[in-house]
């Protein structure tokens, strides 16, 4: 009796040792994959979680986790210190990242990769009704908001009002808040207009459109010519009427792409994977917010300003989708 007591106790010894050395063979082969995306209140943020998802449910050795950050300059930079492994960001951002550009950029992020476009972000100027902004013109002196430090947002506003021939100096006021704040700001009249680059039906613009009367600012007739004529990313677009309260027609306005991007020195592996795992578990992307049902496979490479990664190289070749 005694010794079969032993024994079983012995067993039961060699079998948690065993599973604890199993479980820590599994975590040492785990890979940790970090992405950067962007405002809480954005479209980044859900896609991420959506795509960290779909690892979780499909590549148990791959553990993505996401970072909210500022957004598109912030994740670019990111990429450059390796600190973030893979990055949702605009796809102009991504050309002046990899290049270099003023003032965005000090210096070029030449380790910066695309693995897919994914849906157009419109810029979007949302303002107060009671502060009489019917064209970009009518910021001259007004409080504003211009995007959040880091943000993508920033640039576009930027090179918006220099098409309207404004600077931030002619605004009465430049906030730099996060998204969250603009919002916050907005509906306490402590700003007049903000600044958002982000996909349509974001909740920053939504809830904010709920509580208090707003517009969206239009962006177009010869100032958005020249716009798209010196900076081609931007592509002539609208905001649908029936997305935000208050906005019953659609509003002319200019979009980029967002994009997902991994830094160079990813394995290839890893990027392949993570690709196929995205393409081949769609629905989790659409389900996480409306943003997401326009992204699409036949459009991942549309609009696309930086070399492909090698791992999502090998995906659309084997789709057939490049040589
Ligand atoms: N496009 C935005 C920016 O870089 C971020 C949008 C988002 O977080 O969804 O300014």
């Amino acid at each position: 009796m005694k010794r079969r007591i032993v024994t079983g106790i012995l067993i039961l010894c060699l079998l948690t040792f065993f599973s604890v050395i199993h479980l820590e063979t599994v975590q040492a082969a785990r890979k940790y994959v970090s992405i950067a995306s962007g405002w809480v209140v954005g479209v980044y943020f859900p896609l991420a979680g959506a795509i960290s998802r779909i690892a979780h449910e499909n590549l148990p050795d791959i553990k993505i986790t996401v970072e909210s950050s500022g957004a598109s300059v912030a994740n670019a930079k990111l990429i450059a210190t390796g600190d973030a492994d893979l990055a949702i960001l605009q796809n102009d951002i991504a050309y002046y990242a990899l290049n270099g550009t003023k003032p965005m950029f000090d210096k070029p992020v030449p380790n910066i990769r695309g693995i897919a476009a994914l849906y157009p972000e419109h810029c979007q100027i949302h303002a107060r009704k009671d502060a009489k902004i019917a064209t970009v013109k009518d910021l001259k002196g007004k409080r504003v908001a211009v995007g959040p430090l880091g943000s993508g947002t920033e640039a576009n506003a930027m090179q918006i009002l220099e098409a309207y021939g404004l600077k931030f100096e002619d605004l009465g006021k430049v906030e730099r808040l996060s998204a969250a704040e603009s919002a916050d700001y907005l509906k306490d009249g402590r700003i007049d207009a903000a600044f958002y680059t982000v996909g349509v039906g974001a909740s920053a613009i939504v809830d904010t459109a709920l509580m208090v009367d707003t517009m969206i600012v239009p962006i177009d007739g010869p100032q958005a010519d020249s716009l798209i004529k010196k900076y081609p990313f931007y592509a002539k677009d609208k905001v649908p009427a029936g997305i935000y309260k208050g906005v019953d027609k659609d509003v002319p306005t200019v979009a980029v792409l967002a994009i997902l991007v991994a830094k160079a020195e990813l394995e290839e592996d890893v990027v392949y994977r993570i690709t196929k795992a995205m393409w081949e578990n769609i629905g989790r992307i659409e389900s996480a917010h409306a943003k997401g049902k326009e992204v699409k496979l036949e459009k991942a490479l549309i609009g696309m300003p930086i070399p492909l990664h090698p791992g999502a190289q090998k995906f659309y070749k084997e789709k057939g989708m490049i040589k």
